[in-house]
């Protein structure tokens, strides 16, 4: 039977002796070990009364059976929806009511908070126990295993994938089979990965980057995994020996620059290191590359597309930019006015291909506010193609200010405050202004035990920045708001601080 993700990730391999996890704690699970847990569990799905298209939600920690159930249901042609583990039973409310999941399968600590959420539903729940001594263990191994893989093409969904909810409610993206082998496909072959590759895995699973580009790109490449159940400097110095790549976020990196431990001697066989899901410092960039001897490999991407762009895998790596369009992706920059602008630019990203979502789930509206007829996602991301044609993020346009008629783009301001004295990191907002409709607004978080100096942070930015790019008021926090993705929530900032200028009256 025809599965075409499934087939290329696992189907081809069911026999391999081939290792796909290296438990940190010693062991392995080959291509075979994992075929066959996602057979049992696909049996388990078939008496539960799962059928093609019925969805699945999984709230639980990384573990190998996370991995089968995922497997389980692209051989069962189920519509995979992996949840964050760090919502709370409201939250997975609004999912669960969202989507409307036949099975919830969760582990042991959150069961007793979700159990009331699934049953309002009318879902069934199972407890994933990754010590196999839980209900689900026990149901999987009383299920008789299939091997039956059901018929899919590339247009049948795969999963809905929920947004970071950075910008507001998380939207839940419907990915087809197609978007996610396009996908993988294309990062395989830009990052040349192949069955000798050892990646670390320390990404969380229930993201796009975790699972749809590192878990697909390996299976697709035939390699394997050091299956690390978290990031930890630690975990990662010691699986650094065996291992040819990692992705990573930007906190990765920062991270273990703050260790003298990473360094040429431990990294420098390395193959590849990337980065994504939120802006790479440029400074970051250089500093690995002056300890290590690597250029990391920034791209860029979300949760609706999978990637867009990808720095050069041959050629220059340029710190702060986030590469080319990858093939089969078409991206382009917009203005206001509709129009397409040229190189140097900044505007709104679009972007169309293969790799782009069906719409979001029972948000028809949305979907049509974002999804142009002739098939370019608006992405939301404001940026610019240089003249060598390196596309640089420039921020969110949710978060562009316009004052006084001025377009300031709060990333040239926070990398400004980043680099002063007892600044830990910066937020930039507007916030209403009587006079100029929207007021720059800084806040600051101050590195631990220091007090920043205002007045002389005032005065460096009035030496290196426009009358307009300043901000009117600074605040101090000990803390940004941030999702469960590490993102800062500038919609939480700036309601907070609406009243903090002069609005204008009766605003
Ligand atoms: P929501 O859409 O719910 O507000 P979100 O956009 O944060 O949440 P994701 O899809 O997880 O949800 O994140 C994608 C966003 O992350 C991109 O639109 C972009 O703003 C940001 N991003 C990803 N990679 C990079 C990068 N390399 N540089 C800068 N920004 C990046
Ligand atoms: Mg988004």
């Amino acid at each position: 039977m025809n599965n075409p993700l499934y087939d290329r990730l696992i189907g081809h391999r069911r026999d391999s002796d081939a290792v796909l996890l290296h438990m940190p704690q010693g062991g392995i699970i080959t291509y075979a070990d994992m075929a066959a847990r996602a057979d049992r569990i696909a049996g388990l799905l078939r008496d539960c009364g799962v059928v093609k298209g019925d969805r699945l939600a999984m709230q639980c920690p990384k573990s190998p059976e996370a991995l089968a159930l995922y497997l389980a249901c692209l051989q069962s042609g189920v519509i995979f929806l992996p949840l964050n583990t760090a919502y709370t039973p409201d939250e997975i409310a609004y999912f669960l009511g969202n989507a409307t999941p036949k099975i919830v399968v969760t582990d042991p600590k959150a069961e007793p908070a979700l159990l009331p959420v699934a049953e309002k539903v009318g879902a069934i729940l199972l407890t994933l126990d990754a010590a196999e001594q839980g209900s689900f263990a026990a149901a999987v191994a009383a299920a008789e295993p299939v091997a039956d893989v059901c018929a899919c093409d590339t247009d049948d969904l795969a999963c809905f994938l929920y947004t970071s909810g950075t910008t507001g409610r998380s939207k839940g993206a419907m990915l087809t089979q197609g978007n996610l082998l396009s996908n993988a496909e294309v990062l395989t072959e830009t990052w040349r990965f192949t069955a000798d590759d050892v990646l670390i895995h320390a990404l969380p699973i229930f993201h796009a980057h975790g699972l749809f580009v590192a878990c697909n790109v390996i299976m697709l490449a035939g390699g394997s995994m050091i299956w690390l159940p978290g990031f930890s400097v630690e975990a990662v110095l010691a699986a650094l020996p065996q291992a040819t790549t990692m992705m990573g976020v930007p906190t990765f990196y920062t991270r273990l620059l703050d260790s003298p431990e990473f360094n040429r001697a431990r990294a420098g066989h390395m193959r590849l290191f990337t980065s994504g899901s939120a802006p790479l410092l440029a400074e970051t960039h250089a500093a690995l590359h002056a300890r290590t001897g690597h250029a990391i490999l920034e791209r860029y991407g979300m949760t609706e597309t999978g990637m867009n762009t990808s720095n050069p895998y041959d050629g220059e790596r340029r710190g702060g930019t986030v590469g080319f369009p990858l093939k089969g992706t078409e991206l382009r920059i917009m203005g206001e006015d509709g129009r397409e602008l040229p190189a140097g630019q900044t505007g709104m990203i679009e972007v169309r291909g293969p790799n782009v979502f069906k719409g979001y789930w029972q948000m028809p509206d949305k979907t049509a506010e974002e999804l142009r007829a002739d098939g370019f996602f608006m992405t939301g991301d404001l940026g610019m193609i240089d003249s060598d044609g390196y596309v640089t993020i420039v921020g969110r346009e949710k978060d562009l200010i316009i004052t006084g008629g001025y377009n300031v783009y709060p990333k040239e301001v926070e990398q400004l405050l980043d680099q002063q004295p007892a600044i830990k990191e910066s937020a930039v907002i507007g916030v209403p202004h009587a006079d100029f409709g929207e007021g720059v607004v800084a806040v600051l978080v101050p590195e631990a035990g220091a007090a920043p100096d205002l007045d002389a942070i005032a005065a460096e930015v009035a030496r290196k920045l426009a009358n307009y790019k300043r901000p009117k008021a600074y605040v101090l926090l000990d803390e940004m708001p941030r999702n469960t993705m590490g993102k800062v929530q500038k919609n939480i900032l700036r309601a907070d601080y609406a009243e903090l200028l002069e609005p204008a009256p009766g605003k």
